[in-house]
């Protein structure tokens, strides 16, 4: 056991924790760190307060219902920017519509009007009385009981699990693949889980630390490491092998 003393507090590593740490890559602390001197923090996920129609950050879901919200956020911005989400949540909202009740009640045809903003309507009004259903059923949330839904695959059941019951899973999406393709710390064509298990054992283990590492990463996709990427204005490139292997000068020929 060793005892670490600072800022009047002391922590008590036990040996299995010390060697944990040991053996973690700092290169993924090393990104976390930078994106969030870059971006800042991103305060993810956004929810309704009581009475109000618009989610914004205030901590994340306190209760059922806000944890419901999230779940259905997770849903409507299935293949769409999360603005078109929030529309079709903010059309629940005013239809006094955004719980699983409310929305298992709701003719499925008025259900897709209402969410119409999101893109693929009737499918995701299908998905949204489907885990409407469960969440009636199933309070604590489990991430087999969500992946067994229709319409839920792992970064969608991820998401929901982290951001709603503050599960230690870490979201893998695609803006992830591409960023830590380039830079050499995951394979981009590996499974899903096998990319989650890379982050997971290579970050401590704290909820407030997925979360906002997953939101990082989405923000930096979007705004910087695009498709075409805007390199020199990225406070990774030090660390990146794409970035390194195109600025590396090429053999003069001879001859
Ligand atoms: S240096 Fe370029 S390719 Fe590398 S992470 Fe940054 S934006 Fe992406």
């Amino acid at each position: 056991m060793i005892r670490i003393r600072g800022l009047g507090v002391k922590y008590i590593l036990r040996p299995a924790s010390v060697l944990y740490f040991a053996l973690m890559d700092g290169r993924f602390m090393k990104v976390y760190e930078l994106l969030r001197r870059g971006h800042g923090p991103r305060r993810w996920w956004p929810v309704t307060p009581p009475g109000g129609t618009k989610p914004f950050y205030t901590g994340g879901p306190r209760n059922d219902l806000q944890r419901f919200e999230v779940a259905a956020g997770a849903i409507l911005t299935q293949n769409t920017a999360w603005a078109n989400a929030e529309r079709a949540i903010e059309n629940l909202n005013r239809l006094g519509a955004m719980s699983p009740g409310a929305i298992e009640r709701m003719d499925v045809q008025a259900l897709a009007a209402a969410i119409r903003s999101a893109g693929y309507f009737n499918q995701k009004a299908k998905r949204l009385r489907t885990i409407a259903a469960w969440f009636r059923a199933n309070r604590k949330g489990t991430r087999e009981g969500l992946l067994a839904l229709d319409g839920v695959g792992l970064e969608t059941a991820d998401s929901i699990m982290l951001y709603a019951f503050n599960a230690p899973v870490f979201v893998v999406d695609a803006y992830t693949r591409r960023l830590f393709g380039r830079l050499a710390l995951v394979d981009p064509s590996a499974p899903y889980e096998e990319i989650r298990d890379r982050f997971e054992r290579n970050l401590p283990r704290r909820v407030y630390v997925y979360k906002e590492y997953h939101a990082l990463v989405v923000e930096h996709g979007k705004s910087v490491c695009r498709k075409a990427p805007l390199c020199e204005k990225c406070l990774l490139k030090r660390l990146c092998l794409m970035y390194l292997e195109r600025k590396e000068p090429t053999q003069g020929k001879s001859g």
